[in-house]
């Protein structure tokens, strides 16, 4: 789960992380006035679910409130179109004005989970700011890395390691370890996925301030953190994303033209290999999980019709808990509804398989039934390929 920035700030500032004055506004008049109170000078923050915005217009220093108004007035509404965000961009409704702060140097600091190790790593770098990607790809011996022990946690002499390594001492080098380290308890106490400061700057006259800020939280933890469900901005994500969320279904998009219901996300991933092994391409992917029920594969089945880059519905379904003739229900039920005329393959095993599968075929539907994978992805790809004018 993303938040914005200014959200990120908050909760880093109750971990005693500093962070510049700022507040945030949805309207120009109240970047105006926020202005006025940050003194004039100021920073104008468009604030989207992806970071790239510096370099997209979406950071800028007004000198003075009116010209903080103009600016906000140029932002709000436009969508925003950073290296993140792909080319619809991500509508600004939310601005966070703060006060001017004159850098010294920029770092990089970030604690993220790591995939290969399944554990927190800490990654920490002099050469932060808006360039990170570049230094990341040309100059990767200008990047840190520590692997964090889960059992004892992460150490003051390590990460005051790390902060020699970029090049930090005296008075600042301890501050900074004292923040990793709230760091690294803010991760832990809010479940995060991803906590990063990017710029971590040194001020001229010699602080540190977390000048932007960027938190993830795990989503398979936000059950136990009641506040977070208030946090999330529903303007900032995919509709489709949004339905499937509400029926409990996780729902991926991708870039391809085949829309995929599949159940766990081990044989999702299994699906997608073998799609594209065979030429195909997926445009998604849903996972509608162990004991579905008729309604919810239906829901399913209405939300990947309505990807508009769909043009073929692979459906790969183990039914060990569930059976397959509530599948084939339910996918009849939803493709009747939005009349649907796309090539569907359903591959599904388990029980009442042969129930299910006549009833597909007595369907008025476009379907074809597969008995292995493989073979069913073949289909697919074959069934679109005749589509083709
Ligand atoms: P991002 O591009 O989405 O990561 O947005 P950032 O919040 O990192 O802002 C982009 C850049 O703007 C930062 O890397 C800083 O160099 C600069 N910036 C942001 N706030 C200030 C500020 O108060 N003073 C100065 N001088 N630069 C700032
Ligand atoms: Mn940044």
């Amino acid at each position: 789960m993303k938040i914005h920035e200014y959200q990120a700030k908050e909760i880093l500032g109750s971990f005693d992380i500093p962070v510049p004055r700022g507040r945030v506004a949805v309207t120009a008049d109240q970047v105006e006035r926020a202005a006025k109170m940050m003194g004039g000078r100021c920073v104008v923050k468009a604030q989207i679910y992806a970071g790239g915005r510096g370099k997209a217009g979406g950071v800028q220093v007004a000198h003075h409130p009116e010209q903080a108004h103009e600016i906000a007035k140029e932002l709000f509404g436009k969508r925003l179109v950073t290296h993140q965000t792909g080319p619809e961009g991500l509508k600004v409704r939310r601005i966070l004005v703060e006060e001017t702060v004159e850098v010294g140097q920029e770092f990089y600091l970030s604690i993220t989970l790591d995939r290969q190790t399944s554990r927190y790593c800490l990654i920490a770098s002099a050469e932060g700011g808006v360039n990170i990607e570049e230094v990341a790809a040309n100059a990767p011996e200008k990047i840190h890395t520590l692997t964090i022990d889960p059992y004892t946690g992460l150490r003051s002499y390590q990460a005051r390691q790390i902060v020699h390594k970029i090049g930090m001492t005296g008075g600042v080098a301890e501050d900074c370890v004292r923040l990793i380290l709230d760091m690294y308890r803010c991760c832990l106490d809010k479940d995060c996925s991803l906590v990063e400061i990017n710029p971590l700057v040194v001020t001229k006259a010699g602080w540190l301030l977390a000048l932007d800020a960027k938190i993830n939280f795990d989503d398979n933890a936000v059950f136990r953190h009641w506040e977070y469900h208030e946090m999330q901005d529903y303007s900032q994500m995919d509709p489709l994303e949004i339905s499937a969320g509400k029926f409990d279904l996780s729902y991926i998009k991708l870039d391809g033209n085949i829309g995929c219901m599949v159940n766990g996300a081990g044989l999702a991933m299994a699906t997608l290999d073998v799609l594209k092994e065979n030429g195909g391409d997926p445009a998604n992917f849903l996972d509608v999980g162990g004991g579905a029920t008729r309604e919810k594969v239906a829901e399913a089945f209405k939300i990947i019709l309505q990807d508009k880059d769909v043009e073929a519905v692979f459906v790969n379904i183990f039914g060990g808990i569930m059976r397959c003739d509530v599948i084939a229900h339910g996918i009849i039920e939803a493709a009747g509804e939005m009349a649907c005329q796309l090539p569907i393959v359903v591959r599904m095993d388990g029980s009442q398989v042969e129930e299910g599968k006549a009833l597909l075929k007595e369907s008025p539907l476009n379907v074809q039934c597969a008995d292995f994978l493989g073979e069913g992805a073949k289909m697919i790809v074959a069934m679109m390929k005749q589509e083709e004018p």
